[in-house]
């Protein structure tokens, strides 16, 4: 019917809700760019400076943690020796009113370095090097996330709190649409494609690959790769992490998805819930934590007593997991519904998941399966520190 050729489903736009533009990105020949890939440079270090931008606070409806996670900025600096520490680097700063960061009268933000990784695009000794932002006064800025989850997990850091995330993504094309998928009307409906393989089944293997690699390379902590429940939807997980690495690591994990779909011309979407008509997933950021007591014999009774814990702080934890997350946590699709909280073993239908070893061994880690894709790994490991350690 013509109804039926129709695309009926909304495409939800990347990370955020300003859809993608179909735009015609200018191809570069690869053979010139290896000409000038290949030249010495005189001793110098290209140090690329990553910060989080400020754009999330435009369309928050009330939401009140709602950064934009595409909004990661950077820029390179040339320094005259190979660093290895964040101590190596000087602060710099940048044009905070070109990012929602700073009014145009007073508009300089002082980076401050706080890790260094090896630069997988330009390869060694060039660096990534992850940035928090501050005023030139040295007060953190409302959208440096980092600095109250830095401080939070310096006081637990004799429990050495371990997180591993999962990040779940949905390749667009650059018109918004899942890539690979009919420009009208819907795929065959889901079932064939989680961890699935075949050329109708299994679409952006070759970019998950990539990006795993340069992951690797970056000395990230990537603990695997998966392609997911709906067509064009995949996961890495990063972890486990102890503390702050986590959420830094997780930053540079998607710094390196944005870099690479430039060169892959698609969009990896950070939205929970891209596709709503029809039956399919959505995408989350499984969180997985534990505590030194958690790991030890006995653990599982010491997971056991968060439950009440996260329980009562339900809905704090609710509103700090995501903008639009409500239309994945439906209480079907493998989620619980978002006014409820319920813990189970093996219950991938439960808010939080305990592995069937975990309770095998009576020791480990629980899943928090409520953080939708987007959203920020500083707040949400900070915020299951806070409520099931202070
Ligand atoms: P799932 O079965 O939910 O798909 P994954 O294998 O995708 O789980 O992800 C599990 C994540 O949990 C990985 O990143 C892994 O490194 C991490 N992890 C494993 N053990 C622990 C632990 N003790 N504490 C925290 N995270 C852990
Ligand atoms: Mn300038
Ligand atoms: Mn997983
Ligand atoms: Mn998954
Ligand atoms: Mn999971």
């Amino acid at each position: 019917s013509r109804a039926a050729a129709l695309p009926r489903g909304r495409v939800a736009a990347a990370g955020g809700r300003r859809a993608p533009t179909m735009v015609e990105r200018p191809s570069v020949d690869q053979s010139t760019v290896d000409r000038y890939a290949s030249l010495p440079l005189n001793g110098k270090v290209f140090a690329e400076y990553i910060w989080l931008g400020g754009l999330s606070a435009v369309d928050c409806n009330g939401v009140k943690q709602c950064m934009d996670p595409d909004d990661i900025r950077s820029k390179t600096k040339v320094v005259d020796k190979v660093p290895t520490s964040p101590a190596d680097l000087p602060k710099w700063n940048f044009d905070g009113s070109s990012t929602g960061q700073a009014p145009g009268d007073d508009s300089e933000v002082i980076l401050h370095p706080v890790a260094v990784y090896p630069d997988p695009f330009r390869g060694s000794p060039h660096v990534l090097v992850l940035c928090d932002c501050y005023t030139p006064q040295g007060v953190p800025l409302p959208s440096n996330t980092r600095a109250p989850a830095k401080a939070l997990m310096d006081k637990v850091s004799d429990q050495v709190p371990w997180f591993g995330i999962e990040q779940e993504y949905t390749l667009l094309d650059l018109d918004g649409k899942p890539l690979g998928w009919p420009k009208m009307g819907f795929p065959a409906p889901q079932g064939p494609y989680y961890c699935g393989a075949g050329a109708t089944r299994a679409i952006g293997r070759e970019l998950a690959d990539a990006h795993a690699r340069a992951c690797l390379y970056a000395g990230i902590q990537l603990s695997g790769v998966n392609l997911e429940v709906m067509l064009s939807q995949l996961e890495y997980q990063v972890g486990p992490c102890v503390g702050i690495d986590s959420g830094d690591q997780m930053w540079v994990a998607r710094y390196i998805m944005l870099r690479l779909c430039e060169e892959f011309n698609c969009v990896a979407s950070l939205h929970p819930k891209p596709m709503t008509e029809g039956e399919w997933n959505g995408a989350g950021c499984h969180t997985n934590f534990s505590t030194e007591a958690m790991r030890q014999p006995g653990g599982f009774e010491v997971i056991k007593g968060c439950m009440p814990k996260l329980e009562a702080a339900h809905q704090k934890h609710i509103a700090l997991y995501g903008v639009d997350n409500d239309a994945r946590l439906s209480g079907s699709f493998e989620t619980q519904a978002i006014d409820k909280f319920s813990w189970g073993v093996a219950d991938r239908g439960a808010s939080i998941r305990v592995g069937r070893d975990v309770e095998a061994e009576g020791k480990g880690f629980f899943e928090d399966r409520r953080p939708g894709s987007n959203i920020d790994p500083y707040t949400v490991t900070a915020a299951l520190v806070e409520t099931c350690l202070m």
